[in-house]
């Protein structure tokens, strides 16, 4: 097994109408179709109620098991295999970072968001253990297994964080709570800390409050839309979806108050239509709170509602991940910045030298995320090509090479090669 696949869908350097950027005309997701009642809820796996036999690998032709958290957890394709429950290797990566623990039910996730895999129209075609996201299968792994492992590892775990990925679903937040108590009983969040990304939308501040009790660090909030018109077209009623741009800040808002400075964050997809200037004041904004953005380069996701629109430009997504990351770590402020009448930056704010410092470094092209054992501005969750094919990489999962680097110089454009 290997990331490194073929894939038809775009990664493009042009948008479809030839722009430099995914205009918010041009991202409108498809409408989902109406599911038959006979596939609703996770009916099919419940009706054969197979019983699991330890780790279930995602397999379209075999009758899915049926599955629940706590007592089940999926996990990234990366995860698997740097936990050794699945063989191969993956482009360029040793291994991963993060531990991301999935919450799984027959029924999955009940919201609807345009840009997922893991989406509720899908259970029509593919049930929930079974669904591509971020672009790889996510194996279902017994979570007494998982931890059992890290456990046994201990201080040489490869492991530099752990994270608990709730979804819309009833059973999510009390589910979430069993996890993370089990989790900590083995395992000191001391050695390796916990991050929640959380589902606000079924969240209460005494949630929030309790997770923060029970030991997690970092907390964060996937608003993944950067405009409130985005959020609702793509993860809203545009899309039959229960999710409000307002629980979301709500919710972030607690988290800010709640887990303190440099310990809540935000997900931002760039690239659903948004302009630079849009997702930079976002960036900017959430700063001034406190707290952090971990950004993603838009993918048309097989499956997904938007999997017919195009990947992010690569000279659109380099601007944004080199300004987000200009004042995220070295207090540029979005008003330094100079944009051109469609919101793209044209002047980072910084003299040239300390720009092509800043570029030649590579940090700021690596996946972003929440922080890890190397540096403050090296995520643990690297997420080895989530958000794009090896061949064409958004964000990158290990420190790019003089080669990455010249082609970034490229994408970048406006930063010519020296
Ligand atoms: S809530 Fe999260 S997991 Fe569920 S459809 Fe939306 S993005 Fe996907």
């Amino acid at each position: 097994m290997s990331c490194h696949r073929p894939e038809a869908s775009t990664s493009a350097t042009r948008s479809a109408d030839g722009a430099d950027h995914n205009a918010f005309s041009l991202m409108q997701p498809r409408a989902p179709a109406a599911t038959p009642k006979e596939a609703r809820n996770g009916a099919r796996v419940k009706i054969h109620n197979v019983a699991p036999q330890g780790v279930y690998l995602p397999n379209y032709n075999v009758l899915t098991p049926s599955m629940r958290s706590p007592e089940y957890v999926q996990m990234s394709t990366a995860a698997a295999l740097t936990l050794g429950i699945m063989s191969g290797k993956m482009h360029r990566c040793e291994c991963t970072r993060c531990l991301n623990l999935l919450l799984t039910y027959p029924e999955g996730c009940r919201a609807n968001c345009a840009y997922c895999g893991l989406a509720r129209h899908r259970e029509a075609e593919r049930d929930y253990a079974d669904r591509n996201f971020i672009r790889v299968d996510w194996p279902a792994v017994p979570l007494a297994q998982a931890i059992d492992i890290v456990a046994r590892d201990g201080a040489k775990s490869p492991f530099h964080r752990m994270c608990i990925s709730m979804i819309t679903h009833p059973r999510s937040d009390e589910d979430t709570v069993t996890v993370l108590r089990q989790w900590t009983d083995r395992i000191d969040p001391a050695t390796i800390p916990v991050s929640i990304l959380s589902n606000p939308t079924t969240m209460r501040r005494e949630d929030v409050a309790r997770l923060h009790d029970l030991g997690a660090d970092i907390f964060t909030v996937a608003l993944d839309a950067a405009t409130p018109e985005i959020f609702e077209r793509t993860r809203g009623k545009g899309v039959q979806s229960p999710h409000s741009w307002s629980k979301y800040w709500e919710i972030l808002m607690d988290a800010r108050e709640i887990f303190g400075a440099g310990k809540f964050g935000a997900h931002i997809i760039v690239g659903m239509g948004e302009s630079e200037h849009d997702v930079l004041t976002l960036v900017q904004r959430l700063v001034d709170l406190g707290g952090h953005s971990h950004m993603f380069c838009f993918f048309p996701e097989k499956g997904s509602l938007m999997d017919h629109l195009p990947a992010t430009p690569r000279d659109q997504w380099r601007r944004v991940q080199l300004a987000r990351y200009l004042i995220d770590y070295r207090g540029v402020r979005v008003e330094h910045m100079k944009f051109d009448g469609e919101g793209r930056v044209v002047d980072f704010g910084l003299p040239r030298t300390e720009l092509d410092a800043v570029v030649d470094a590579g940090t700021a092209f690596r996946t972003s995320g929440c922080p890890g054992k190397f540096a403050e501005d090296v995520s643990a969750c690297d997420r080895p090509y989530g958000d794009s094919p090896p061949s064409n990489i958004a964000s990158y999962p290990f420190a790019p090479n003089g080669n990455d680097l010249r082609r970034i110089r490229k994408q970048l454009r406006i930063v010519e090669a020296k």
